[in-house]
């Protein structure tokens, strides 16, 4: 009988909290959708070009081969001519010194005085090195002392060095602007999650000379359709190039708890109940072939091997994987 009352009430506190959860949904995506409408932008231009552009992922869910750590979060270097960017700082899910991506420096011959400038596309814990550094808005490229310069980090939200990393100056980038020659974040675009609740993201654009706008994404969570939208209002370049992490875990995920797939429901703006399921992959690839880019490359931290095969059938020889240890050159 005492177990019917504990089973009971059990029941009852997760059907509270997911009223509770449920209606903060409701009134998050109203404000997301609020905030979302007022920005209006004018064209960023002229915004200029770089002639070479290469992405070498540092950190992600697939390597080229055993001696490069993988895990369920971004890291890339970003090499646009003579600038040297770091977009986000990895995982590190075992909170290690050296952590994985400074494992992966050391194999690929990466020297952190190499990095010019930050990148930070958003504020969850795959993405700023850490769970700890997702609680305290912080980021740490690993989980000891690291001798990161004074350089500018730029962040769509209120984020600060951890004391492993203390000397690097944010900038929040609060709408879009160009970061340098040929450079420019898109802005922030809110989105309100199912638990990881208002999430700012925004994106990396690089204009190439003579190819146009490739777009280096983090976790996608603004989706894909809405980082179209921001760059075709921005720019007058076609769109070249979209690379990184879109956000589909679909029929699998990454982090799953026993049969529990947490990527799906936490990155979504829809009930657990509904997710991100196979028809939103399937319209999100027609809203890309549309723009007709010649270099579409997925993310695998954040989408399962279905949705890659789905991007790999629907793009063909414009496709390219995405793997810690191979260099994109665009
Ligand atoms: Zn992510
Ligand atoms: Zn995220």
């Amino acid at each position: 009988m005492i177990i019917l009352y504990i089973l009971a009430g059990l029941v009852a506190v997760i059907l509270l909290f997911l009223a509770l959860k449920l209606a903060q949904l409701k009134s998050g995506r109203e404000r997301a959708g609020k905030e979302l409408g007022k920005m209006v932008y004018d064209k960023l231009s002229p915004i200029g070009s770089v002639k070479n552009l290469s992405i070498l992922p540092l950190i992600d869910f697939y390597s080229t081969g055993d001696d490069l750590k993988t895990e369920p979060g971004v890291s890339y270097l970003i090499k646009a001519d003579d600038t040297t960017i770091l977009l986000d700082v990895g995982y590190n899910a075992k909170k290690e010194h050296p952590s994985p991506l400074i494992l992966n420096m050391e194999k690929l011959g990466v020297k952190i005085e190499d990095i010019d400038m930050m990148f930070i596309s958003h504020l969850h814990v795959d993405h700023l090195g850490g769970m700890k550094e997702q609680k305290k808005k912080q980021f740490s490229l690993s989980q000891g002392p690291m001798p990161v310069p004074e350089l500018p980090v730029y962040a769509p939200d209120n984020v600060t060095p951890s004391e492993w990393n203390p000397k690097p100056r944010v900038e929040i980038v609060s709408e879009p602007k160009v970061i340098k020659k040929g450079m420019a974040s898109i802005g922030p675009i809110p989105r309100f999650l199912f638990l990881m609740g208002y999430t700012l993201e925004h994106s990396l654009a690089v204009n190439v000379e003579g190819k146009g706008i490739v777009l280096i994404v983090g976790c996608g969570h603004q989706t894909v359709e809405r980082i179209i939208e921001r760059a075709k209002s921005l720019f007058d370049e076609p769109i070249y190039g979209i690379i990184g992490g879109l956000h589909f875990p679909v029929n699998g995920g990454r982090i799953m708890v026993g049969p529990l797939n947490l990527q799906a429901i936490v990155g979504s703006d829809k009930p657990p109940w509904r997710g991100i399921n196979e028809q939103d992959v399937m319209d999100s690839i027609e809203v890309i072939k549309q723009e007709n880019p010649q270099i579409v490359s997925l993310s695998a931290h954040d989408s399962s091997d279905w949705s890659v095969t789905r991007f790999k059938e629907a793009f063909g020889d414009r496709y390219r994987d995405l793997k810690v240890g191979e260099e994109m050159v665009i």
